[in-house]
């Protein structure tokens, strides 16, 4: 291990943008199975792990979908969510905004109560058992329409959980224009929740643009296409709205063609508030620190470098005041220690 891999490993970090399911490692995705015997995911761990190397995008799909079909009741939501912060903890992640999607479970038959007990359950004992700080962005499925846009907003606005603090938009973004969206937007910026869509992924900035006007985007999911429109990059900073980044995925999905061809360093130059995430992470054969590590090479940052980077994500984060002081002193800190450390 290098010494900047074993400084990202210890830092305290935390996280904007990771999705629910995609979070679901080999291990949960083993227990999963085993409470539904049958299932055609590989419930050995050996088969399990080949079965979830990345190959392709399809076999992304096919993976997520494949898990999706596993989570079939409420325990299920629970064993899912509680092992994720687990995985988190592990990563010395302290706070994260996960983003879940309830349409996926209610339209299978999870009754919207019982799925919201479940996660608001599981992150209170993760709190509580492990110091991992769970917030959740409560997603559209965009590929899913409208439909599925009014049961998100209804579950977030009218059932809306203590842990709930923003309102998302995912999905594929070709043929799904964003400004549909913006009557359930509404509804939920006026019930106090925070905007935060994907945007600009594998369409080109005028989503984003669309996200910023008729969303009225906070921070944006990837942004990664904004880096081709100088106006573009000129609002995000001026505006002080955050970039949810997440290299791998980035390449994964051929958003991008290679990570040397990332533009991060483009968005950082501009004067871009940039975090670094991990989106869906075991899917995409990735973890946060290894996503840090990326980051690191690619904006050529040492480790001071990197702790203002995880800086960054407590800044753009929806954490209250006294929280972010608490994390932002968790990082000096563990900084202070490794200059110490060092000969
Ligand atoms: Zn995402």
């Amino acid at each position: 291990m290098s010494d900047l891999t074993a400084f990202i490993a210890g830092l305290p970090k935390a996280e904007l943008h990771v999705h629910h399911v995609g979070s679901a490692s080999p291990r949960i995705v083993a227990e999963l199975a085993a409470r539904h015997p049958g299932s055609k995911v590989p419930a050995d761990p050996e088969a399990l792990a080949d079965y979830f190397t990345f190959t392709d995008f399809a076999h992304f799909v096919q993976v997520y979908l494949s898990v999706v079909d596993l989570i079939r009741d409420a325990e299920d939501v629970r064993l899912l969510t509680y092992g994720v912060a687990e995985d988190m903890a592990r990563q010395n992640i302290r706070y994260a905004e996960l983003t879940v999607t309830p349409y996926s479970s209610t339209s299978r038959g999870i009754p919207d109560g019982a799925f919201l007990e479940a996660i608001e359950d599981a992150r209170t004992t993760a709190e509580r058992d492990l110091g991992v700080v769970l917030r959740w962005t409560f997603d559209i499925p965009g590929e899913a329409g409208l439909a599925a846009a009014e049961e998100t907003a209804r579950i977030a606005t009218e059932m809306g959980p203590d842990g709930l603090v923003s309102f998302g938009l995912g999905g594929p973004e070709i043929g799904v224009p964003r400004p549909q969206f913006k009557p359930y937007f509404d509804r939920a910026l006026a019930a106090g929740l925070h905007s935060v869509p994907h945007a600009g992924e594998t369409t080109g900035p005028g989503t984003v643009w669309d996200a910023l006007t008729s969303l009225r985007a906070e921070r944006i999911g990837h942004g990664t296409s904004a880096a081709q429109d100088p106006r573009l990059l000129e609002h995000l900073a001026e505006r002080g709205i955050p970039l949810e980044v997440c290299p791998t995925s980035n390449i994964a999905t051929r958003a991008v063609e290679d990570l040397d061809s990332h533009p991060i360093g483009e968005m950082v130059k501009a004067g871009v508030l940039v975090t670094v995430n991990s989106d869906d992470p075991p899917m995409f054969g990735t973890d946060l620190n290894a996503e840090y590590g990326i980051a690191a090479r690619l904006l050529g940052l040492d480790a001071p470098g990197v702790a203002d980077l995880a800086k960054n994500a407590v800044r753009a984060s929806f954490l209250d005041a006294a929280g972010k002081t608490r994390l932002n002193e968790e990082i000096d800190a563990y900084l202070a220690g490794w200059q110490r450390r060092e000969p």
